[in-house]
């Protein structure tokens, strides 16, 4: 069986950048906003019936799916294509008209000013809005920290710059090209593939791959316009905070996980703590390697000699394979994905590298993926397509509270990619099981560990910036290398010193959206206990389904209570922390 690889776009959206639908889709996006505008404004505020509150949802979530529908496209084009510039050019027309359609709709955040709290808050009890309860919470949540309507329309149009500053970042890194030498040929090859030789077994390989991406990423002009594209996406979100009023520079971004402040300095402070048991890791694995002068580009690297490649059609199959023994919906699901043309597999020429799911309610999900082969890869077909599952369960829930915030968002990809571990355990030998656990340890530390310390790095930086201090490139390099160095310890050496270090310029998440890596962490930490509870039957499936089935319908503290989860407790952090100890022991064990 040869299963599809590319996209059919056309089959779920348009057949082009001229295809009829699209230019109309697009050109009624500001008429059809006009209308609701005309609805809604100076009428909202006056609402006194749930009723009136309903109708108010039910309009608005049907016209904001037309209108988002076009925005969607052009990213799935642009993803295919990094370097298209029709399709470029079009996405900054595209952005122009979302401006202006979104300051026509600013009175409603005004609207709701007016309500005020203890309405919102009441119709939020109301069963007849039973749907919308936690958008209605968050609206009250956000109440205090919007501005009024000519501020907020000032703030909206000087968005649209920052958004450029993004697209810049995507656009250069998109364009860079690198080179190695594989077999005696120099040869062009795009990040991903650079990327995944860091993992080879010859050591030699590695290290170029690893200079390969460097020399790109360190050219003095790369350095230059990615840090000023990085500061200046801090300084924006510091003005935010000033502007609005957020007690600290993660308090944004936790407002929007609806995850409190001490909750996430919690998580951050028990992995911190935890760091020595990275050094132990890579200790033992360089014992292991036999490396005395064990490198940067040695944490990566594999312990058993013969790298395994995969094919696709194997690799798909051994994922369809883990979702048949778990449920027949996580089943299903999968094999419609590919079946109807939802994935793109294979790296190309311009296409975005790494790996996303992509889903919203009324609509199909679809997965990107960069597949070189490596037992990586397989891992990441079970870690997006456990995404496109979430957002396919989720698709119950109201359009206002389909999406998970981001720190629940990452349940189902990281418990699908457990379930093909615990797979991939049984299937192989003893020899092999070694560098089973040593894969399973890399990506422990590459989700919780490395994320952490990306976010330690993002604190120090958002807050410096924020005190009104200036960083160059070069400052950047050196925060980055002091919180590298507390998470590696003295277990790697470096071949530079830390200013000509820009590894914090390779970190997309960190210019689109700040703090976001902490997501990974917590849930790969949550996953754990959810895992372990479906495993020793605390949990049912069913109970599980339930849980990704919510999307953002509830606070993650609330959601999870009900399964005796308690996130706020250093104990949750704890025990999962203790089973990765567990871990590197029965892997120094092997030696
Ligand atoms: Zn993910």
């Amino acid at each position: 069986m040869t299963y599809p690889t590319s996209w059919n776009l056309s089959r779920y959206l348009y057949s082009g950048l001229d295809d009829p639908k699209f230019l109309t889709d697009i050109e009624r996006i500001i008429p059809d906003t006009l209308l609701f505008r005309d609805k809604y404004q100076h009428t909202l505020e006056g609402f006194t019936e749930a009723s009136q509150i309903l109708e108010f949802y039910n309009d608005y979530e049907k016209f904001s799916y037309t209108l988002g529908t076009p925005g969607y496209y052009l990213f799935y084009l642009s993803s295919l294509d990094t370097q298209n510039t029709e399709v470029l050019k079009k996405m900054g027309e595209l952005q122009f008209i979302h401006t202006n359609a979104s300051n026509e709709l600013l009175f409603i955040a005004q609207a709701w000013k007016t309500i005020g709290v203890k309405k919102i808050l009441e119709w939020a009890e109301n069963p007849i809005l039973i749907g919308y309860r936690n958008d209605l919470m968050s609206t009250a949540e956000n109440i205090r920290y919007i501005l009024g309507e000519k501020e907020e329309y000032t703030l909206n149009m000087k968005a649209r710059p920052l958004s450029l500053a993004n697209d810049l970042h995507d656009e250069l890194t998109g364009s860079f090209e690198f080179f190695m030498s594989i077999d005696g040929e120099e040869k062009k090859l795009t990040e991903e593939e650079v990327r995944s030789y860091r993992q080879h077994t010859n050591r030699s390989i590695r290290e170029e791959a690893y200079k390969s991406l460097r020399k790109v990423y360190n050219t003095k002009q790369n350095q230059i316009t990615l840090g000023n594209i990085y500061t200046s996406i801090v300084k924006d979100s510091s003005s935010d905070m000033r502007l609005r009023g957020y007690e600290t520079v993660m308090s944004a971004r936790n407002i929007s996980e609806e995850m409190d402040d001490t909750t996430i300095t919690m998580l951050l402070n028990e992995v911190e703590n935890s760091y020595p048991i990275y050094s132990r890791f890579l200790r033992a694995k360089a014992k292991m390697l036999k490396i005395s002068d064990f490198s940067v580009w040695d944490v990566g690297a594999p312990i058993a000699s013969n790298d395994r490649d995969f094919s696709f059609d194997e690799a798909f199959n051994l994922h369809l394979s883990v979702m048949k023994d778990f449920d027949s919906d996580f089943y299903e699901y999968s094999l419609k994905m590919i079946e109807e043309e939802r994935i793109d597999v294979f790296p190309k020429a311009g296409k975005r590298w790494g790996a996303y799911a992509s889903y919203r309610k009324w609509d199909e999900s679809f997965v990107l993926l960069n597949f070189t082969g490596k037992l990586r890869d397989v891992a990441t077909i079970s870690h997006e397509l456990g995404h496109a599952i979430h957002g396919h369960l989720s698709q119950i829930q109201e359009w206002a509270v389909y999406d998970s915030p981001l720190s629940l968002a990452e349940t189902a990809s990281i418990f699908s990619e457990m379930l093909l571990w615990e797979k991939l355990k049984t299937m192989i030998s003893k020899e092999e099981y070694a560098e089973y656990l040593n894969e399973r340890l890399w990506d422990i530390f590459a989700t919780i560990y490395r994320q952490v310390q990306y976010v330690a790095f993002e604190k120090k930086v958002h807050e410096t910036i924020h005190d009104g201090q200036e960083l160059t490139y070069k400052e950047l390099n050196l925060l980055w290398r002091a919180e590298q160095s507390k998470l590696y310890g003295n277990e790697i050496q470096y071949d530079i010193d830390g200013g000509e270090e820009s590894g914090w310029s390779m970190i997309p998440h960190i210019f689109h959206t700040p703090f976001y890596c902490y997501a990974y962490a917590f849930g790969n930490i949550l996953t754990f206990a959810l895992y372990n509870k479906v495993q020793n039957g605390e949990l049912s499936i069913e109970d599980y389904k339930d849980i990704l089935r919510s999307g953002g319908s509830k606070r993650p503290r609330e959601l999870l209570m009900k399964y005796n989860i308690d996130i706020t407790s250093p104990d949750f952090y704890r025990a999962w922390l203790h089973e990765v100890e567990k871990l590197v022991i029965e892997f120094e064990n092997l030696l």
